[in-house]
């Protein structure tokens, strides 16, 4: 049923992106739902309890907030300090300390126009036990060693071994773990690169499986939702850990999957704008020029865009020219930018999707529990996504929203792009559910905000691809 027709990719200029496989990588270095979903995100969750790296402080809502937050106006630069791991080897721009300052009161924003409502309603809530239809599994052992099974109690935080998502997730962490991964499952994980971003940090991919039929997930095209990065990670983690001790993974045949599928996995597609949500205003490369993007929410912990104010999912050439533009210069987020893929971080993505006779696709948000699965120009010449994406649903719990009719307000997303280039299945997931701020949730509540509901999503996609 799976043809190769060889698409002709509207990409641009092709650059050569640094290819640098191996396991070592020297420079290797994330209310409509009552109201309005953006063309992503809404807002996030915000606990009280402590766990490692950050302080409690690191959660408030506004940290890194310039001193006269207004719509619109350029900011003053902020605050302060905290320590962070240093990549050895790695050449790009130097990651700074982090810096978190006091608090202020919770911002409130209203988001722009959003997508449209869910159909149905069960976000957020207990995970479901995936029954995939045609991997037959041998062991129905959980996770083995390390990993304990799915905990029923969602703040215990039983998810050990190399990936950390209990803390706000960095750049830098990521190389660090992206290069333990491929030493420690050298037979299932290897590492590449898909391109820079501004600032010159690698858009690193990590490889998981060793099939030819392949899909592609990604995270953090938006700053603020870096707990999309650690998700993948960690993802890749257990799955390989799986791969190596068991061979399952729930009721997933993770052996079998793996072996004839490839999971591409871009876990931060806009690294330069998480370091600023993470470490703040300091630490990037120019600090007057991100001082002076206009500011559509009060502190750089709520930053959306890549570090030149062009939010990363509004600039894929898809409906571009009738995507909404509220701002219409370098912002936050919400800026489209002057043309469609002008940044490096969207032609670095769009080069490895038509490189790559990838299946399908997901891109990974947060804030929702929602699935967009389909626009309305391309939703009937996707076979057999409605029903990819029920399962999808009743797998996560996470509700399906309506196809996306009106280009002015889905355009231009990744997930849009890809649907519309190859006719192919691709998905925008918000992971998490909504809540009402716009700061990002808070880590040490991982299990619960995210892995419960989301742990599967890889082997079903995967296992989905080898039907198609
Ligand atoms: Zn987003």
């Amino acid at each position: 049923m799976h043809q190769h027709q060889g698409h002709h990719c509207s990409i641009r200029h092709t650059r050569q992106h640094k290819v640098r496989l191996g396991t070592r990588p020297a420079l290797l270095p994330a209310a409509v739902l009552l109201l309005v979903f953006l063309a992503s995100c809404g807002r996030p969750v915000m606990g009280k309890d402590m766990s490692q790296g950050k302080d409690a402080a690191f959660y408030e809502e506004t940290v890194f907030t310039p001193e006269a937050p207004k719509n619109d106006d350029p900011m003053p630069a902020p605050v302060s300090k905290t320590e962070q791991a240093h990549v050895p080897g790695y050449s790009g721009t130097p990651d700074p300390l982090p810096t978190i300052g006091p608090e202020n009161e919770p911002v409130k924003t209203s988001e722009p126009v959003g997508k449209t409502m869910p159909e149905n309603t069960s976000a957020s809530s207990p995970v479901p036990e995936p029954v995939p239809s045609h991997t037959p599994m041998p062991s129905p052992a959980p996770s083995p060693t390390r990993t304990a099974a799915p905990s029923p109690t969602p703040q215990s935080q039983q998810l050990q071994g190399i990936v950390n998502p209990y803390v706000p997730y960095t750049y830098d962490q990521m190389i660090i773990d992206c290069q333990e991964l491929a030493e420690t499952y050298p037979e299932i994980i290897s590492l590449d690169v898909a391109g820079q971003s501004v600032e010159g940090r690698d858009l690193v991919l990590v490889k998981l499986g060793k099939g030819e039929k392949k899909i592609i997930l990604c995270g953090s095209h938006h700053a603020r939702e870096y707990i999309t990065s650690s998700y993948l990670m960690k993802m890749a983690e257990e799955y390989a850990k799986a791969y190596h001790d068991t061979g399952s993974y729930g009721n997933y045949n993770v052996k079998d999957i793996l072996d004839r599928a490839c999971i591409y996995i871009v876990p931060m597609v806009n690294p330069d704008g998480v370091n600023l949500v993470v470490n703040g205003p300091d630490h990037v490369g120019d600090k007057e020029a991100v001082a002076a993007m206009a500011m559509l929410r009060k502190s750089y912990r709520e930053w959306k865009a890549n570090i030149n104010g062009v939010d990363l999912n509004r600039q894929y050439p898809a409906e571009w020219e009738k995507k909404y533009d509220e701002i219409g210069r370098p912002a936050s987020e919400s800026y489209k930018g002057e043309a469609p893929s002008t940044e490096p971080e969207v032609k670095a993505m769009m080069e490895l999707s038509c490189a790559n006779d990838f299946i399908l696709a997901a891109s990974f948000h947060s804030k929702g529990n929602v699935i967009y699965w389909a626009d309305r120009g391309t939703v009937d010449l996707i076979p057999g996504v409605k029903d990819m994406a029920k399962r999808l649903s009743k797998l996560t719990r996470y509700s399906l929203m309506p196809v996306s009719e009106d280009p002015s307000v889905y355009g231009a997303g990744y997930e849009n792009w890809f649907r519309l280039e190859f006719l192919r299945p691709a998905f925008c997931i918000e992971l998490t559910p909504y809540n009402n701020t716009d700061v990002p949730h808070d880590d040490r509540k991982f299990d619960k905000l995210v892995w419960n509901n989301a742990k599967y999503i890889g082997l079903f996609l995967a296992d989905e691809a080898l039907k198609r």
